[in-house]
């Protein structure tokens, strides 16, 4: 099998990368480097069936021929992150509607499975949890840039489910619910790696609000295992399915766990809304996946629970901290080497 992953160098991406390569797969990532890095998969830079290119998925030249090549794409490029929504919404818009239009597009045009990752954050402020994945979507008003994220995203299923309805091109819908673990980056405002960082660093955790919404978080690789099953099961093909844990939390327990299981110092610390993102800003106050569907399709569930993921990523950014300025030496000697546009190939 050969797989296309866009956006191969970010989080879920690069994980999704190992497991497609651990199980004999050919894997090309295309990533721009906006929000992903190279360092997340420097390690499979070697390897004999990963290839990647650093181009943008609106490069349509770049792209036909890469569509043209793999058997299966995983659409995981969007721009991601409530904080980078809010700063940056044209990055963010142009990201994820043009985008994923570009690989729908050529997708069709050589009719290749398509999975494509989306996000819970369609069900937007809804209170009816748990959300099932016909259920209705509460967005907020236009004013609001945090719900562009959200209206993005349900721009892309909207096109991926007329394009397979119109032009049966095969395609799988996957709502990520919080999904994190280790090489998530805090710097687009995820809570996990900003608290885990903050604890290691014996500085404040800042929960945002009153720390009463809640959260179901998911481990990457749970994610991952559900993405592969689902791209090798034809009966999911023209639907929407729910990936997440129905272990919930508050963000204030989160902050608490959190400098348990670091075994730190630090306080915990409140910040309103409208000083952590911008004022008039709208959370949603609980997020609960139902996942019926998925189970019933594929046997899937999530295996790794809270604790387990913290105990992951503090283990993961200890080490981090320590081989950082190595890493990046050896990712710019990497950068000097293989890597290069497919285009200029
Ligand atoms: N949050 C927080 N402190 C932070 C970052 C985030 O309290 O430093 C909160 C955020 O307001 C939200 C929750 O944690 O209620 C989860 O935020 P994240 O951005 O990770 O994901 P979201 O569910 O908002 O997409």
């Amino acid at each position: 099998m050969k797989a296309l992953i866009t956006g191969g160098c970010g989080f879920i991406g690069s994980h999704l990368a190992e497991a497609l390569l651990d199980r004999g797969d050919q894997v090309t990532v295309i990533d721009d480097l906006s929000t992903g890095r190279f360092q997340n998969v420097a390690h499979l830079a070697e390897h004999p069936s990963f290839h990647f290119a650093i181009e943008s998925i609106t490069n349509e030249i770049v792209m036909d021929r890469l569509v043209a090549e793999c058997d299966r794409i995983y659409h995981l490029a969007a721009a991601v992150g409530v904080d980078l929504v809010v700063r940056d919404p044209v990055h963010v818009l142009e990201t994820n509607v043009k985008g994923t239009e570009v690989v729908l597009r050529i997708g069709a045009r050589y009719r290749k499975k398509l999975m494509l990752a989306s996000t819970s954050e369609v069900y937007g402020k809804s209170t009816a949890v748990p959300f099932a994945e016909d259920d209705d979507g509460i967005l907020g008003a236009t004013t609001r840039s945090r719900w562009s994220y959200a209206c993005s995203k349900a721009m892309d299923e909207f096109m991926a489910l007329a394009y397979h309805k119109q032009l049966a091109l095969p395609v799988v819908i996957m709502r990520f619910f919080n999904t994190v673990g280790p090489r998530q980056t805090g710097r687009y405002g995820m809570v996990i790696p900003r608290f885990v960082q903050q604890a290691l660093a014996g500085e404040p955790l800042t929960v945002y609000g009153d720390g009463q919404q809640s959260r179901c978080f998911t481990y990457v690789g749970d994610v991952v295992q559900a993405i592969v099953a689902l791209s090798d099961d034809p009966a999911a093909v023209g639907q929407v399915f729910n990936i997440g844990s129905t272990e919930e939390v508050t963000i204030q327990a989160l902050a608490q766990r959190t400098i348990a299981l670091a075994e730190s110092a630090s306080e915990v610390v409140y910040v309103p809304y409208r000083e952590a993102y911008e004022a008039g800003f709208e959370d949603m106050r609980r997020r609960v996946p139902d996942i019926g569907k998925i189970g019933r399709l594929i046997g899937w569930a999530p295996t790794v629970g809270l604790d387990g993921i913290l105990t992951r990523v503090i283990e993961h950014m200890r080490s981090d901290d320590a081989s950082t300025l190595a890493e990046a030496g050896a990712s710019v000697a990497a950068m000097e080497g293989p890597v290069r546009p497919m285009g200029e190939n």
